[in-house]
């Protein structure tokens, strides 16, 4: 299961430790659902209490860099998820606001925006859709 992230290590010379791979393991339970990194940390604690919090946020945000897991900051707290395409590390997603749920989306919405940008250079841009899934929307109805 957390084979492509191993890989993506090792091709980027960070060392496959124990505790990188419990690291991968436990965040790979979050594929289409953020976590707070406060609970990752707590989590990382309990198995390895001599592990600094500085060294698991650190091993965090190299995952980020590296395009093995997603962030995002809400409501100021920080949280994580495993990245859900190592083909496509650039893409969008539809959050679900009563589940949480979140799902790719496969097209970049950017194209557009650049034609009405003429001249301009573009640094970056985040793009989200949220709304309800459709297993949640799905009991509403009923
Ligand atoms: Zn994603
Ligand atoms: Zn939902
Ligand atoms: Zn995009």
């Amino acid at each position: 299961m957390i084979d492509s992230a191993l890989q993506i290590l090792r091709q980027n010379n960070l060392k496959v430790t124990k505790q990188r791979k419990d690291l991968l393991a436990y965040l790979n339970q979050y594929q289409d659902k953020y976590i707070n990194v406060s609970a990752v940390d707590e989590h990382m604690h309990k198995l390895y209490p001599r592990m600094s919090h500085n060294t698991i946020y650190r091993n965090i945000r190299d995952f980020n860099h590296l395009g093995i897991v997603e962030l995002q900051t809400k409501r100021n707290v920080l949280q994580v998820k495993y990245q859900c395409d190592f083909k496509h590390v650039h893409h969008h997603h539809f959050i679900c606001t009563n589940c949480g749920k979140v799902q790719e989306l496969s097209q970049c919405p950017m194209e557009q925006f650049q034609r009405q940008l003429p001249g301009c250079k573009i640094n970056g841009h985040k793009f989200e859709i949220y709304g309800i899934c459709a297993e949640c929307y799905e009991k509403f109805k009923n």
